[in-house]
């Protein structure tokens, strides 16, 4: 067995920073492996940037391990099979596009041809401007090229298609695609969980510094699935959470609030077992209500 293939690309290994009373991150296990696209997911202040920095080298972990294809990511080795294209990035404006694809190839030994990088872009037409007088999505569009033109084994892409209009929005998920087929792995962050459906097989969710949730893509969406019941009833919270299809059962007062995989088999026993119950309320989680119940119990990271 060739061990290359079990050493992940990317790694956090109970990855925690803070900054001042801030836990940004909290003991952070992640994991990249070849051929994967990752969705990180998160809230804003979860912690996602501040995790693609620590495995990009730009921010030192108080505690924990980082690792960039198995080195210290500071090392130039680790980083020269990375694309990147970050929230904020400095680049001169004054430049033309092609001035600046034809700087960033220079880097690499065997980098993309402009044509490449233009096509897969989405960049026809804009060579020839400069990069300061372009819109928004324009200059996102050509952060994607000068991410990639280095060919890139691994790309980071930090909230890639804010700003951009839902066509360049498809058009990057497209070259994205093509990207992976030929073998490129990727960590995205994202606010668009339609985006982390189009493009991810493995989503981690961040919350509070933490991982909340970690799987492929119909994992996390079987989560989603769940149904929330809440009532009022007298019914012992820790026997209805030993029930078939329940997940998890919990008091509020006078209410208990049960996660089930379905409802209807469990609200037909809650009924069966108390005849008082009342209150009952299900609520059927969409993807992006989802998303927020997965969020929403993470524990505060202000410290005491
Ligand atoms: P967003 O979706 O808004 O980009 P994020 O998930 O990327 O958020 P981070 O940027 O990693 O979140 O920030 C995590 C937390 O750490 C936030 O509370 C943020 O304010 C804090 N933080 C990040 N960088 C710094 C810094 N340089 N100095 C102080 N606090 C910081």
């Amino acid at each position: 067995m060739d061990h290359r293939f079990d050493m992940p690309l990317a790694s956090l290994q109970d990855a925690r920073k803070r900054y001042g009373a801030i836990a940004a991150l909290d003991g952070v296990d992640l994991e990249l492996r070849g051929g994967q696209v990752l969705a990180l997911l998160g809230a804003n202040g979860a912690g996602k940037t501040t995790a693609i920095s620590l495995l990009l080298g730009l921010v030192e972990p108080d505690a924990g391990q980082v690792r960039l294809f198995g080195r210290d990511p500071r090392e130039l080795a680790a980083r020269q099979g990375v694309g990147v294209m970050l929230q904020s990035g400095a680049i001169v404006e004054t430049l033309t596009v092609a001035e600046l694809l034809d700087l960033t190839r220079s880097y690499y030994p065997d980098p993309r041809s402009v044509e490449d990088c233009a096509a897969i872009a989405g960049l026809d037409g804009l060579l020839k401007r400069r990069y300061g007088a372009l819109s928004g999505g324009q200059q996102r569009r050509v952060q994607f090229a000068l991410a990639i033109c280095g060919r890139p084994r691994l790309l980071f892409l930090d909230e890639p298609t804010t700003g951009l209009d839902i066509e360049a929005r498809q058009g990057l998920w497209r070259g994205l695609r093509e990207l992976v087929a030929a073998g490129t792995s990727v960590l995205l962050t994202t606010h668009y969980l339609e985006e982390a459906e189009a493009l991810a097989d493995r989503v981690v969710v961040l919350a509070g510094g933490r991982v909340v949730a970690d799987g492929s893509l119909d994992e996390v969406r079987a989560r989603v699935d769940q149904r929330r019941i809440r009532c009022r009833t007298t019914l012992d919270a820790a026997e209805v959470a030993r029930w078939p299809q329940v997940r998890a059962a919990n008091r509020d007062g006078g209410r208990l609030e049960v996660v089930a995989d379905a409802a209807e088999d469990v609200v037909r026993r809650l009924l069966a077992a108390d005849p008082a119950l009342s209150g009952l309320d299900v609520s059927r989680a969409g993807l992006a209500e989802a998303f927020l119940e997965i969020t929403r119990d993470a524990p505060l990271k202000e410290a005491a």
